[in-house]
């Protein structure tokens, strides 16, 4: 047979015989390179070791310490862990299977009897038989009709067939009497997957509509090497223990019910405590840096938000207009711009008076994709700390460095340290999404840019990030599952005073058009509180901490009046504190005050009755100290007025 060119990833090229496997190239190239191997990317595809090649093509080999190495192990363990689960549950459907950020999943649909995490054991069992087997692992490629027929009365497989069918054929690999239908590129037999793990199974929707029927979603990981799969293993546990769902569900912080309404949270007490601290702070923060604070409604006739192009360019996220019946149509408001507009144009307002620096904590509503919530982190009705400077033109460069700086400020405050600034622009092409003004766009794109040159920061950029109406400044940050999340922001803006035709009175006595600043310095009250609860790990700092002191009588007869008298003295310095009278052993409470992450547990017994002491013990130590009562109450209150970490 004619050879055929294959050009190498180092761009060397070689002829090979036609019809020559991938791994019989790695072969030819070195013996090493060919235990390594585990796929080949084919004109950038990834295939099979076994996929024979017959024309010229570039070939990269992919091998096992890669990334893509790590794709082909999981697609391997996908198809084991369907065939694992077709031969336990032979009348069972499944969904799609395939990769995720970490791992590999398979769809399932067992009908009443639902397939559980009860279920994984046994599952896990089988597919370690299949393994112990050896069974090579041939791509087959067979008729669409034959395909039909193996997946016969399984309404989402015969879906799959179509829509996956090239020329009429269906990739398929056969697994002990089993046929499992797949065009992902996998590795040479069942034993090359030994090392893996089940992990969880949850809810997914066929096709990802939430009008469709749910499936069971099997989550599994597979490695080359055992340390591999434990580094992964340990990367998720502390991933789970930090994420603020799980916290906030066992601090019992807040709770969003899909039945009561997806991506609607309820802040329960003590969630509620931490976000009115948070609330009380940033007031208090920007009045004292020049914002003026106000209120406006969430609810916006329609017509505003034609004039300000969200009807236009946003609508997707919003929630439908309510037609009023008399020719009113009303909108929930998606951002608190326009609002603020109105407080801007109310008066005529000067040069002298500017910057004009108006702020809410403003409740608004997007309709967020149902597959993009996420606890607090991603909500639907959401309170942003929001900010709307207007500026003369000349005073934008230092109205964005002071913005920056309040931020910073309060970044310390909470001591946020992880973080990376983005510079979000438009993507021109995309003129649905944006503004359609080059001149606008190019201009305020250019000064964003030069502000952070010239304050020596360092950023990305990236296009088509942007808001519809100018570019940002976005402050971006992980959450524990390894999101990019954004949480401050700060926005230029020409379009907005254009669109509403905003203007003060110059020194020269004629009308000028005012520049927007928008602002959010510490996101939405929602994702805010998600990230503190993910960097504390639950145990937030006495300032915020929903209770800051317990108090526990060892005696409740002989120290319960002394107790109160010290819960009381500190109520009235605005400490939240209690005393835990509960008929339950010291020692249970102490352990429970500590799950609860309670800054500070004072046990009060004899010796401290007798001599006006506390007996201190802090969160995260295992000793008590003995403490003058009135000495504890004036380190605790400075503490929380310096907003320690400590
Ligand atoms: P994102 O890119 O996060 O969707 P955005 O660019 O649409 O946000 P802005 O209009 O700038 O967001 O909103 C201001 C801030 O509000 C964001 O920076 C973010 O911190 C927060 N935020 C936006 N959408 C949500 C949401 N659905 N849930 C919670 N917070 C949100
Ligand atoms: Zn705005």
């Amino acid at each position: 047979m004619a050879d055929i060119e294959v050009t190498l990833a180092d761009g060397a090229k070689r002829s090979v015989e036609n019809g020559s496997s991938v791994l019989e190239v790695a072969k030819a190239i070195s013996t090493s390179l060919a235990k390594k191997a585990v796929a080949g990317k084919v004109n950038d595809k990834i295939v099979s070791l076994n996929q024979i090649l017959d024309e010229d093509v570039k070939l990269e080999i992919v091998t096992k310490d890669s990334e893509e190495g790590l794709q082909v192990v999981w697609n391997t363990g996908a198809i084991v862990l369907e065939a694992a689960v077709q031969s336990i549950y032979p009348d069972i459907h499944f969904g799609t299977k395939g990769n995720v950020e970490h791992g590999f999943y398979c769809d399932t649909d067992n009908g009443a009897e639902q397939i559980s995490v009860d279920s994984l054991p046994a599952i896990e069992d089988k597919m370690s038989e299949l393994i112990k087997a050896q069974i090579p692992l041939k791509q087959e490629l067979i008729s669409e009709n034959d395909a039909l027929k193996i997946v016969d009365g399984d309404p989402y497989q015969a879906k799959l067939v179509h829509a996956n069918a090239k020329d009429g054929k269906i990739s398929a690999y056969n697994i002990a009497d089993m046929t499992i239908l797949s065009n992902a590129a996998v590795l040479e037999n069942t034993k090359d997957v030994k090392v893996f793990k089940l992990l969880s199974v949850a809810g997914a929707y066929w096709e990802g509509k939430s009008s469709n029927p749910m499936l069971q979603r099997i989550y599994g990981t597979a490695f080359f090497k055992q340390k591999e799969l434990d580094a992964e293993l340990s990367r998720q546990r502390e991933a789970h223990d930090r994420d603020h769902r799980v916290i906030g569900n066992n601090l019992d912080l807040f709770f969003v019910d899909p039945k009561v309404g997806a991506g609607l949270p309820y802040w329960m007490p003590k969630g509620a405590t931490i976000r009115r601290t948070i609330e009380r702070y940033i007031i208090d923060k920007e009045v004292a840096n020049g914002y003026q604070h106000v209120y406006t409604p969430v609810l916006m006739n329609l017509d505003a938000y034609k004039t300000s192009g969200h009807w236009e360019h946003y609508r997707e996220d919003m929630f439908p207009p309510m037609d009023m019946g008399d020719g009113e149509m009303l909108e929930l408001r998606p951002m608190n711009c326009p609002s603020h507009i109105q407080i801007y144009k109310h008066h005529i307002r000067s040069y002298r008076e500017l910057p004009i620096r108006i702020a809410e904590l403003g409740m608004m509503h997007r309709y967020e994709k149902s597959g993009a919530l996420s606890g607090l982190q991603r909500v639907r009705e959401m309170t942003l700390n929001d900010g709307h400077t207007f500026v003369a033109p000349d005073q934008i460069q230092d109205e964005f460095k002071k913005i920056l700086k309040l931020m910073v400020d309060v970044y310390d405050d909470f001591d946020i340290t992880d973080y990376t600034f983005r510079l979000s622009y438009r993507d021109p092409k995309n003129t649905k999404k944006y503004f359609d003004d080059d001149a606008m766009w190019n201009k305020s794109q250019a000064m964003l840019k030069a502000a952070m040159d010239d304050l020596g920061l360092k950023y990305v950029e990236a296009e088509g990030e942007a808001a519809f109406y100018g570019p940002k400044l976005d402050v971006q940050t992980k959450t524990a599952l390894g999101n990019e999340e954004t949480l401050s922001t700060i926005q230029l803006d020409f379009m907005l005073p254009e669109r509403f035709d905003l203007h003060y009175v110059g020194a020269d006595g004629e009308e000028h058009r005012p520049v927007m600043i928008h602002r959010g310095l510490v996101s939405t009250m929602e994702r805010f509180t998600a990230y503190l609860t993910e960097i504390y790990k639950g145990a937030f700092p006495t300032w915020l901490a929903p209770k800051q002191v317990t108090i526990i009588p060892v005696n409740q007869k002989l120290h319960g009046d002394y107790a109160e008298k010290l819960r009381q003295k500190m109520a009235d310095k605005k400490i939240r504190v209690n005393v835990d009278k509960r008929n339950e052993k010291m020692g249970y409470k102490i352990r429970e005050a500590q799950t609860q992450k309670i800054p500070y547990v004072l046990v009060v017994g004899d010796q401290e009755l007798a001599n006006g002491s506390v007996s201190v013990r802090k969160y995260g130590q295992k000793e008590s100290e003995s403490e003058n009562n009135n000495m504890f109450i004036d380190s605790l209150i400075a503490e929380i007025q310096n907003y320690s970490r400590t």
